[in-house]
């Protein structure tokens, strides 16, 4: 008989849930399968939290970057893990039916015990053919090691904020945060404010300022600017370069704007992968300073060391479904039931990948791991569903993903206000104010 292999599981958000769901139902080649998790919360980001700065909960700083009023940012029908269907009828959710649809997924599979709260993990390095972690106990303060066979880790992406660095940034005098520490809208009620950043929360807080501040300056580099944005938004496409006392200066090609007179400034320029708990050198990746990694395959498995799965490297829309297929794929790989990759394959894969993003689609070294271009996610979902004989997403998950991205772009206001239904595997209906209208199919 095949000796059973142990598997930690690091960080209980919508990733290490998953990977939880799907080892256990092979527990009889995974066996123990434990998580650490360092707050007492499954669900990661999906946890608002009022205070900013240091949790009170974890004494760590604060993990959740979202904010009160957040509503998610693609309709739920589409957000969901495939055998786990999201109950809603409406699209754009609150973020505390989210939380909930995790605590329900973790109920219905069983997952709360084998989660260990309270669990920061602190150090990974590679020992003796294993992964030995060094966790941190919370509650008593106290550090001790384990060993196991496979290491799955899932700490998000969204936590440590990216500041841009620009020298003059300590002289603006003004309310100045990341959008990291965003909550609210009330402390900007009359206040003139510019937005940097049109990410999906730099054009969600955008549009939560419009409705109280003054003015709202929404500064971005995007190709494709926002239409029919509200009148108190001012969009400026540029890059932040410099900052005064009440103002800020924008750059775009040769022109440069001087914006003065602002109340305050939110920096929604997005986050740093957090990894420095991994000893590089033994566990054979390396960890760039423009948050890529080299030495994964398919964005997650570690080549030297195909035992390690990293979930939070790719940045994809359709997160869940992601999570999902990944872990089905990876744990065939692990059992041998599909061709596993040897490195110089995995190497050789890797290298084209990155390629053809450079080459193709003109991308930044630091997009290395962007899952966000339609053709892109769709071609990754189709090679590890092929290679793993998974059953794939329904093509109507991206009808309807591509459906709304032209949505949001063209109506940035009132995306948020259509609601989806799922007709078949390959079409959807829109409800608005109650006007059906079929789609696909
Ligand atoms: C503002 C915002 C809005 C978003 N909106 C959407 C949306 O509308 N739709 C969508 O699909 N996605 C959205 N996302 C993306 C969202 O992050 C993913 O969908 C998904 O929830 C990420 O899950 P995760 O498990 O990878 O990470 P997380 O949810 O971040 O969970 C990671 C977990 O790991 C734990 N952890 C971290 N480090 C350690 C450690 N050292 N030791 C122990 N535990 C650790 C954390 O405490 C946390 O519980 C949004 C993200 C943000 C920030």
């Amino acid at each position: 008989m095949m000796k059973k292999r142990s598997v930690g599981i690091i960080g209980a958000g919508a990733a290490g849930l998953c990977a939880i769901r799907h080892f256990k139902d092979h527990s009889k080649l995974f066996d123990p399968i434990v998580c650490y998790e360092q707050t007492n919360l499954i669900g990661g980001t999906w946890n608002y939290v009022e205070d900013v700065g240091i949790d009170p909960q974890t004494n760590l700083p604060v993990h959740s970057s979202i904010y009160r009023d957040m509503r998610v940012n693609g309709p739920v029908q589409i957000m969901d893990f495939p055998d786990y269907p999201f109950q809603s009828v409406k699209s754009y959710t609150h973020h505390s039916d989210v939380l909930q649809y995790l605590h329900d997924y973790s109920s219905r599979f069983n997952l709360y015990s084998f989660i260990r709260f309270g669990q920061h993990l602190k150090y990974v390095s590679r020992e003796m053919d294993s992964w030995l972690i060094e966790v941190q106990d919370l509650k008593t303060g106290s550090i001790y090691k384990k060993l196991y066979d496979i290491l799955i880790v899932c700490p998000g992406r969204y936590s440590k904020p990216f500041w841009p660095s620009i020298s003059t940034i300590s002289q603006f005098g003004g309310s100045l945060i990341h959008s990291h520490d965003y909550r609210t809208s009330e402390p900007y009620f009359g206040k003139r404010v510019a937005v940097i950043g049109a990410g999906p929360s730099g054009i969600d807080i955008t549009l939560e300022l419009s409705s109280l501040a003054l003015e709202v300056f929404f500064i971005n580099n995007t190709a494709n600017q926002f239409a029919n944005l509200p009148k108190n938004v001012q969009q400026l496409k540029g890059e932040l370069y410099q900052f005064g006392h009440d103002s800020i200066c924008i750059r775009y090609k040769e022109t440069e704007i001087h914006l003065n007179m602002l109340d305050a400034i939110i920096l929604a320029t997005g986050y740093r992968l957090s990894l420095d708990y991994i000893d590089e050198s033994s566990c054979g990746i390396e960890l760039n300073q423009d948050n890529t990694i080299n030495g994964i395959y398919r964005h997650f498995i570690n080549i030297s060391h195909p035992t390690m799965a990293l979930l939070s490297i790719c940045m994809p829309t359709l997160s869940f479904p992601l999570y999902h297929q990944q872990i089905l794929y990876y744990i065939k790989l692990l059992n041998g039931e599909i061709y596993h990759p040897t490195k110089e394959e995995m190497i050789s894969e890797s290298e084209k990948d990155h390629e053809i993003r450079k080459t193709v689609l003109l991308y930044r070294d630091k997009d290395r791991h962007l899952l966000k271009n339609l053709q892109l996610l769709k071609n990754y979902f189709e090679l590890i569903e092929n290679d793993g004989q998974l059953k794939p997403i329904k093509p109507v998950v991206f009808s309807l993903l591509e459906y709304i991205v032209k949505t949001r772009n063209e109506n940035p206001i009132g995306y948020k206000e259509f609601n989806y239904r799922l007709v078949d595997d390959s079409s959807f209906q829109i409800i608005y104010d109650l006007i059906e209208d079929k789609i696909g199919g």
